[in-house]
């Protein structure tokens, strides 16, 4: 038997002030022909090309205490010179972003990414990987502690030392937290679960860990468990504004609100809580969905380059549907609230006029340079494989529970997929999703997913939601700050004789700047454009506040003169505004529904 020496890495928090990690890797048995080495050009989750190597700014590299010549390839690769080994590649890498997908040092913390610091040895990337993870140096790091789902190779729990993996694709999968962020733990489907949260909080942690175990459960319970790892862990920043994660196999990085975390003594579940939980239950579901259930284009990576697959909307779309209906089953989102959120997705989608230029599928491939770079052309050139695609679900789940009676549901397509794909780590053919789905349903469905994945029709909504008994209306938005998801106060009639300018605007200083010109909407028609700053209008001068209620108290059809900036040359450009569109939706429950409906209704919500 061949012996395969593991590959060791070490990295120091080297010099938190100037944001340096040191990290090193030592290859025993380095390639005779001259050692390649390489960091991702993107992670896993985020479909962006990030290019990880532009953040090394010193490489080095030495055997047996002589130094070895190492040339830089490309972007992103280094090989050394031939030598017989054991060759140490010794890089500094800068860290100064604060987001889930990167690496950040200084005094307060410290987070890395695998992708970011480690660098992949090209033809060993099965070996085994050992981790030796060091803090800063000096006394007010004395306290500083470790958060990661790694697996401990000497290190004690939450301490520096050695940690593990089974090779590198694993190595890059638990992102690390260093610091002295705030602990809590609890136990699920029998697996322990910890939550380590870094910046300046006043948060019931107790509460926190009590409902994410009621979440964890109830996806552990939806698949079927036994759970696929045996620990894991949410680490998250919390900032003064801020939103997002990233799904690992065993962890998730989570950027939120200070403010959505829930306060002592408060009881309620607050909108923004609401928002935490459903992000921290969106990351969970990963675990499954897009983490082992994954398109075949991912299996494995190619950490080199775009990997391009239709099945975002499988991958992200059916992750965002049960992240919110998971908080409903397990009954810490009442199902009038559940409404109200899914009014709003619907909203979201019918305020997109890009939907009718792109399909999901398309949205899906093009994530790359299009999802993931948005513009000011955004909302008019594309669709979010998210919003639309968790819609998509729903109209899925509730076409299969409606045509088998209640026999089938969405439900169990994903844990035919798990079974299927997701245990044996097989990767989904992109016609996998749906030939599943036909197979457990007993249904038709490709004519159907042409039309919902493949194209650009509406989706059937109100015709879906009705089988469940929920009465879909849409009408005029009320103002500018509705998003939908509940009743107007006034008639449809009178909220479409509202007038509304057709873009989307910031303030800026005191003026008012347009960020999105929207299609089909009166501020196109005039020549308005993204970038314009409006001063005055009819020769009065506007302020962010004053524009919105100038043009609300007109009536479609009326005329004005604005008064424009543009590369700080003055304009003035006429317009004639339009009514309101239809694109506002609430949700309610119909009371006079058959019993049908109500029977299919709880069978899909639990309740
Ligand atoms: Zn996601």
């Amino acid at each position: 038997m061949k012996i395969r020496p593991p590959i060791r890495y070490r990295i120091r928090a080297a010099d938190p002030a100037a944001h340096l990690f040191e990290v090193e890797c030592t290859v025993t048995d380095p390639d005779p022909a001259g050692q390649r080495f390489a960091l991702p050009a993107w992670i896993p989750g985020s479909y962006l090309i990030r290019d990880f190597a532009r953040h090394i700014v010193s490489i080095r590299a030495e055997s047996r205490g002589a130094s070895v010549a190492l040339a830089k390839r490309d972007k992103h690769t280094w090989r050394a010179a031939p030598c017989r080994g054991p060759l140490t590649v010794t890089a500094e890498v800068y860290g100064w972003d604060p987001s889930v997908r990167g690496a950040h040092l200084d005094a307060t913390h410290g987070f890395f990414n695998g992708t970011c610091v480690f660098l992949r040895v090209l033809g060993r990337e099965e070996r085994e990987c050992e981790v030796e993870i060091r803090p800063p140096a000096g006394r007010r790091y004395s306290r500083w502690r470790i958060a990661t789902s790694l697996a401990r190779k000497g290190a004690r729990p939450l301490g520096f030392g050695g940690y593990g993996a089974t090779d590198y694709d694993e190595l890059i999968d638990h992102p690390v937290e260093m610091g002295t962020f705030a602990h809590a733990s609890f136990t699920a489907g029998g697996v322990p679960h910890e939550i380590a949260i870094t910046g300046r909080i006043d948060a019931d942690l107790g509460r926190l860990a009590r409902d994410l175990k009621r979440v964890c459960e109830s996806h552990i319970r939806f698949w079927g468990g036994p759970a696929p790892m045996d620990r894991y862990v949410f680490l998250v920043m919390a900032l003064g504004e801020g939103y997002g994660g990233l799904e690992h196999r065993a962890s998730t990085a989570l950027v939120c609100s200070r403010d959505d975390l829930p306060r002592p003594g408060e009881r309620a579940i607050t909108e923004s809580y609401r928002t935490f939980l459903g992000l921290a239950s969106h990351e969970y579901f990963h675990t499954w969905n897009v983490k082992r259930i994954k398109p075949a284009a991912f299996t494995p990576y190619d950490l080199e380059r775009e990997n391009y697959t239709t099945l975002l909307w499988a991958f992200e779309g059916v992750t965002s549907y049960y992240d919110d209906l998971a908080l409903v089953r397990c009954g810490l989102l009442k199902a009038e609230d559940y409404l109200e959120v899914l009014g709003r997705s619907i909203t979201q989608l019918l305020r997109t006029p890009g939907r009718r230029r792109q399909s999901v599928a398309d949205s899906s491939w093009d994530a790359w340079v299009k999802y993931y770079r948005q513009d000011e052309n955004s909302p008019n050139a594309i669709v979010s494989y998210y919003g639309k695609g968790a819609l998509i679900a729903l109209c899925l789940d509730l076409h299969i529970r409606a045509r088998t009676a209640g026999r089938r549901s969405l439900d169990d397509v994903m844990r035919a997929l798990w079974r299927r794909y997701g245990r044996p780590g097989i990767g989904v053919p992109e016609d996998g999703v749906e030939r599943v789905a036909e197979e457990v349903s007993g249904l038709k469905l490709r004519a159907l997913l042409d039309r919902w994945v493949r194209s650009t029709s509406e989706l059937p909504l109100g015709e879906m939601l009705a089988t469940v008994g929920i009465e879909m209306a849409v009408r005029p938005a009320e103002s500018a700050s509705d998003r939908g998801g509940r009743a107007a106060s006034k008639s449809a009639a009178a909220l479409a004789s509202r007038a509304v300018l057709g873009a989307r605007t910031t303030a800026e200083g005191n003026d008012v700047k347009l960020t999105h010109v929207l299609d089909g909407g009166a501020a196109l028609a005039a020549g308005l454009a993204a970038g314009d700053v409006i001063v005055a209008m009819d020769g009065i001068r506007v302020a962010p506040k004053t524009l919105e209620n100038r043009i609300a108290a007109l009536r479609p059809g009326a005329r004005a003169r604005l008064h424009v900036f543009r590369r700080d040359e003055l304009h003035e450009i006429g317009i004639t505004f339009a009514a309101a569109p239809a694109d506002t939706c609430a949700l309610r429950f119909d009371r006079r529904a058959p019993a049908r409906a109500a029977a299919l209704r709880r069978g899909w919500l639990g309740r």
